[in-house]
């Protein structure tokens, strides 16, 4: 059982007519002042009739329910409790005035909101630098109310497994009511958060549920990678649009394309990684109707959050319960122009030549640029490395890679000579 502080002598009843559900119901409003924040209670009809007291405990968000941010789903489970109550005649809202950000406040909550989006931080690593439990919220405040109120059982209007546990153990009779958002490119990232940190029973599948049989896949092959693209919350068996994989060749966007279905789908849709993209495959699948590419890394390079910008789609961190158990290092951008892009891989270098367009001509023209580039490193391998590998076959733009260990070369410095020959080219600057 919880230690149950005194109740202080509450504000009210105020009566106030209330416009939900397109109608005006009157509520009884009181008002707590605990010594860890304030409440306002809000009934409407007759809380002692013997039955169940439809419930729902709502934590402030000044974003969510004053200024309908769709990145939480706040302002709908508000919204949607109170219009329930209202057509109901019948039911108790519980507002923790001082809980804006999961009890943390609306100063921490701006942070938490610079955080990750200046930041690209996820949820763990921003409550930690906040030096904050994911939850900090206290509810011995509404086991005070509900008895003060006279309430024993209650209808819970909730996904939130903790507050059903903690009514349970103070002695209530729960009886739990879903409420649940519809699943949206905007509240995505929060409630899949909610799910996998907190427990929250959304009946949606999180990103991790899409991705970890990708990884699992490829874990022990550094090499090769996955894609599938699928529209969230669509649940996982059997329901991606398209899979496809890729066993050393690096054109998983282009294969992905080709496996793409002719009617794309009219709901916003994801693609899911194993690895990083290149900066180039990120226009592919915009083009391809995607929102998102989700991708099971924490820390996205910056120059490829730039190219996500630029190609018009998101790329989303996912690293979590399903991160790799063994490093998998990935190609990063470390160079990147319209035309060309150089990555950087355990000493070893990739450059790509994108094609200005998707026509053949364009192709041509890289593959001239792609060609140009291998006969100057094949020419002088003392300042480029030794020649690897290299791919033009059209199906993605060709690319070539280099191992500048191999020739005693700095990986630096040969990326310092590619991009400065590629700046010379007309065929790899953009300028053709
Ligand atoms: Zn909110």
């Amino acid at each position: 059982m919880m230690d149950i502080p005194p109740l202080p002598a509450p504000d009210g009843p105020a009566r106030l007519p209330l416009r939900w559900d397109g109608r005006v119901t009157h509520f009884d409003l009181w008002h707590f002042q605990f010594a860890g924040g304030r409440w306002i209670a809000a009934y409407t009809g007759d809380l002692d009739n013997g039955e169940p007291v439809p419930l729902r405990i709502e934590s402030a968000c000044v974003f969510g329910h004053v200024l309908r941010s769709a990145q939480c789903d706040c302002g709908f489970q508000l919204q949607a409790a109170m219009d329930s109550f209202a057509r109901q005649g019948r039911g108790l809202l519980l507002y923790g005035v001082d809980q804006d950000a999961r009890g943390l406040g609306i100063a921490a909550h701006f942070a938490i909101y610079a955080m990750r989006q200046r930041e690209n931080l996820d949820t763990a690593e921003v409550y930690r630098r906040l030096n904050a439990p994911v939850d900090a919220r206290s509810y011995e405040p509404v086991v005070m109310i509900l008895r003060h109120l006279g309430v024993s059982s209650v209808q819970l209007l909730s996904n939130n497994p903790r507050r059903d546990h903690l009514l349970r153990e103070a002695g209530f009779s729960v009886v739990n009511v879903p409420l649940e958002a519809p699943l949206d490119i905007h509240n995505m990232s929060t409630l899949m958060l909610e799910k996998e940190d907190l427990g929250y029973r959304w009946s949606f599948e999180t990103h991790a549920d899409w991705l970890i049989p990708l990884q699992t896949a490829v874990a022990d092959t550094p090499g090769h990678t996955r894609a599938c693209a699928a529209v969230p919350g669509s649940g996982t068996a059997g329901t991606a649009l398209a899979e496809v994989r890729e066993d050393g060749t690096w054109d998983l966007a282009a294969r992905l394309a080709a496996a793409f279905p002719a009617e794309a789908p009219t709901v916003p849709y994801v693609v899911y990684l194993t690895d990083l993209p290149r900066a180039d495959e990120l226009h592919t699948y915009a083009q391809l109707g995607a929102f998102a590419v989700v991708v099971p890394f924490s820390d996205i390079p910056a120059a490829l959050r730039q190219a996500a910008d630029a190609a018009g789609i998101r790329i989303v961190d996912w690293q979590r319960g399903n991160a790799y158990r063994e490093q998998r290092p990935q190609w990063q951008l470390v160079h990147n122009t319209p035309r060309f892009q150089a990555y950087l891989r355990d000493g070893r270098v990739r450059c790509v030549v994108t094609p200005a367009s998707g026509g053949e001509e364009s192709y041509a023209i890289a593959r001239c640029g792609l060609d140009d580039l291998m006969e100057e490193c094949a020419r002088a391998p003392q300042r480029f490395g030794e020649l690897v590998e290299a791919s033009s076959d059209g199906l993605s733009a060709p690319w070539l890679e280099l191992d500048p260990g191999a020739r005693g070369c700095v990986p630096e410095d040969v990326i310092a000579r590619l991009v400065e020959r590629a700046d010379r080219s007309a065929a790899l600057s953009g300028l053709s």
